[in-house]
């Protein structure tokens, strides 16, 4: 009893995601276009670890867990299988946004039920330096530690300019991301890989042409 009520009160901070977290989790499957593609998150350590230092929760929830997992490898894997399963809903969704078209019912159904499962956003907590969201730590579940990814994925789809969500226009990368330069024009996901391969890729063709 104790320690269950001990547990009801346990919180956490959680500071407010980064407006593009949703988009980094989607990109840690990239060259999405090439084959094989590139996948990151290939068991459910790498995404501890991607929880811990990039996905927006406290540090030490990430090796939270990672020691989980090692004590549940079912529910592990079913864990890990649903965080996959999601990451692959939230591609869905922004890639139908980047392309002006209807998002999948499926899609949305996945992310609303995750969101319905996640801490849900009703107290602020301070730090020191900044405000954060205090939420009880809960179990250890999909949505609880893709919470912030959830929340990230849900605000940009409310309040993100659809026009500004883009896929590089390299067909092999297809990396997703947010446009946020001034003029809004921005094609490549950085301009020292794909924009600089396509430039090559140009020149290269125009060299050829030349000297035929
Ligand atoms: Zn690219």
């Amino acid at each position: 009893m104790k320690s269950a009520s001990r547990q009801a009160i346990e919180t956490m901070t959680i500071p407010a995601p980064a407006e593009m977290l949703c988009l980094d989790y989607v990109n840690t499957l990239y060259w999405r276009g090439s084959q094989p593609q590139t996948e990151t998150l290939t068991d459910i350590e790498a995404l501890a670890g991607w929880v811990g230092k990039d996905g927006g929760l406290p540090q030490e929830r990430g090796q939270e867990l990672a020691d989980w997992a090692k004590a549940n490898p079912p529910k592990a894997a079913k864990l890990f299988a649903r965080a996959i399963l999601l990451r692959e809903a939230i591609h869905n969704l922004f890639v139908a946004r980047a392309g002006d078209r209807p998002v999948a019912d499926a899609d949305v159904g996945l992310l609303n039920e995750a969101l319905a499962e996640a801490p849900s956003r009703d107290a602020l907590s301070k730090t020191r330096t900044q405000f954060g969201w205090k939420v009880p730590r809960g179990d250890i579940t999909a949505p609880s530690i893709l919470a912030p990814v959830l929340w990230s994925a849900a605000d940009l789809l409310l309040k993100g300019d659809p026009a500004r969500i883009r896929q590089c226009a390299n067909e092999k990368c297809r990396w997703v991301f947010l446009d946020v330069s001034k003029a809004g024009a921005r094609r490549w996901c950085t301009m020292n890989s794909c924009g600089n391969r396509a430039k090559a890729h140009r020149h290269y063709h125009k060299v050829k042409a030349a000297e035929k």
